[in-house]
């Protein structure tokens, strides 16, 4: 079905028909209204209509589609409206995939066209000769915001595909992660079988589809959904080791572990975390017991030592908060959701493009603030999101981040002063294996703070975040209008301090102080155009695993 759509955009773009060419070749009137429309060009087509009318209802020779099908691929409302008042039909099946141009619509996403062809008599339910409906086909294309349109319009989810497979099934699928917890938090069920017995978990799992397997263990039914299975006998971990996708089985093993795996965890870590965190503090103890007990003895005197001992203390005080503090995380519910909400709901009423200019996150259900990221560790957004540090076990966003800053300048300070210690010592008292040891490990440690700290300084003298430094090629309002990087929180070396210094009460007091800095800085008050908006993504860093040109209704079961 959708294969065969895909061949049908691909010809829409690449033969563009030179009409004077397509009369010496004695084209139909069909095909030369086809070649006005591929060139958006409403003269053209009052022009072959004019000479002949027949044009209007007849279909091209190539993929037998009326000319109302090539408008809906085409997003093309306006010459849809003059076919319609011309009488070109609206409804009309392609033969050979029973499709109509709504389905072709949504192929594409185009919700104005649905809307229209709603108003002229389409139904909202459908079905080609694969049973699949327009819902289905935007979930397996990804249109977030016109599966949410067509839901609200009342289109009939628990339509079955002749795989008995839902949308959520297919979004599922193709690893549309955003229009699975959408579809999801609209209330399809996902413990719902196909008629291969597959959940939409068994074939986010069979497609290696990472980021829905991900979202589906964070729900609440995740233990559920693991015990399901399929015709086969089949959980989602069977068919995860079957089609060897490593990554997909690990997650899956790590939200249920057996009791060797939970034994390992409590020592390493769920994702060996701990190795760190274990290496740090036997490091650290080691070089206190030589410290106190070979060092300070030998050489350096007190205010050396009252330093030494000042920076270790700042630097446990601050790990300790980093670690325990939490991290900013987006609030969740009440207000929160009823912006989510009211953003979806401008979406089904047709303001696609106000609605597309909010972040959405599908699975906290909140507008996300600007510079915020849903972390995976933590399962929400969280306010100016900068890393996950292993060491520290803890996410570092807007409330915690400057404790983690203090810990590593600290950290340097101390780890400098061990060397040199060791310095001194190998200078005065002379050769010993185990201090040149431990000045090896410390000048190491040295060059690994002065890095950390230089690159840290550096964001904070800039005011970015880690993530935003990686990844600042995704963030359009980290980009001007010619698409060159640009920070438009840069306010200069004291205020970019101050406003690292100050995130933590600043967020806590208005969790969407930057999107409103941000807006209000904006000559019109409007972020830059993203195509396709993906700025309606929960996350524009999330993995979107799962082919698109492999849909095809039927026999795609997890078998
Ligand atoms: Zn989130």
């Amino acid at each position: 079905m959708s294969a065969a759509v895909e061949d049908l955009t691909d010809q829409a773009e690449m033969t563009t028909l030179d009409p004077a060419a397509a009369w010496q070749q004695h084209a139909s009137p069909t095909d030369l209204l086809t070649a006005g429309i591929k060139q958006d060009s409403l003269g053209m087509c009052e022009a072959v209509c004019l000479q002949h009318p027949e044009a209007l209802h007849g279909r091209d020779s190539t993929d037998q589609a009326t000319p109302a099908h090539w408008c809906a691929l085409l997003g093309n409302v306006g010459i849809l409206e003059w076919l319609a008042k011309q009488g070109s039909p609206m409804t009309d099946v392609v033969v050979s995939s029973g499709m109509q141009p709504i389905h072709w619509a949504c192929t594409r996403g185009h919700t104005e066209v649905v809307k229209l062809l709603l108003r002229l008599g389409a139904s909202i339910d459908a079905i080609d000769i694969k049973h699949t409906t327009p819902l289905v086909i935007a979930a397996q294309y990804d249109h977030t915001l016109l599966v949410f349109y067509l839901i609200k319009a009342r289109a009939d989810h628990t339509i079955l595909d002749d795989c008995r497979d839902t949308a959520l099934h297919w979004a599922a699928y193709k690893g549309n992660v955003h229009t699975v917890g959408l579809l999801h938090y609209l209330g399809l069920a996902a413990d719902t079988l196909d008629a291969f017995g597959s959940s939409p978990l068994h074939l986010a799992t069979a497609q290696g589809a990472v980021g829905v397997v991900e979202y589906f263990l964070e729900s609440t039914e995740a233990d559920a959904l693991l015990d399901l299975q399929d015709q086969k006998g089949r959980t989602a971990l069977d068919v995860a080791r079957e089609r060897n996708h490593v990554h997909v089985q690990r997650l899956i093993e790590r939200t249920k572990p057996r009791w060797h795996q939970r034994l390992i965890e409590c020592f390493m870590g769920k994702a060996g975390e701990k190795v760190m965190f274990i290496f740090f503090w036997v490091n650290s103890w080691l070089t206190y017991a030589t410290y106190y007990l070979m060092l300070a003895p030998a050489v350096g005197g007190f205010y050396q030592h009252v330093a030494y001992l000042a920076a270790n203390a700042g630097m446990y005080f601050c790990f300790v908060t980093a670690s325990i503090t939490e991290c900013g995380l987006v609030p969740t519910g009440g207000k929160q959701q009823a912006e989510y909400e009211k953003a979806l709901t401008m979406a089904a009423n047709g303001n696609m493009e106000e609605a597309s200019m909010l972040p959405l996150c599908h699975t906290c259900h909140v507008v996300r603030p600007l510079r915020s990221k849903h972390c995976g560790v933590q399962k929400r957004c969280v306010s100016c999101f900068d890393h996950f540090c292993p060491y520290v076990n803890n996410t570092m966003g807007a409330r915690n981040y400057k404790y983690f800053i203090l810990f590593m300048a600290f950290g340097l300070v101390g780890v400098s002063m061990t060397a040199a210690a060791c310095v001194q010592y190998l200078m005065l008292v002379g050769r010993n294996k185990w201090i040149v040891f431990q000045l090896c490990d410390y000048l190491v440690f040295t060059a690994f703070g002065l890095t950390m700290n230089g690159y840290h300084a550096h964001l904070v003298l800039h005011n970015l975040t880690t993530n935003e430094h990686i990844n600042k090629s995704r963030y359009h309002y980290l980009k001007d209008d010619v698409g060159r990087f640009r920070n438009p929180f840069d306010a200069g070396y004291v205020n970019n301090v101050i406003d690292f210094w100050t995130r933590a009460r600043t967020i806590e007091a208005n969790p969407y102080h930057y999107t409103q800095l941000y807006q209000g800085r904006q000559p019109d008050a409007r972020p830059p155009e993203t195509p396709a908006s993906p700025s309606l993504s929960c996350d524009e860093d999330d993995e979107l695993i799962g082919s698109k040109n492999d849909v095809e209704a039927g026999g795609r079961a997890a078998n």
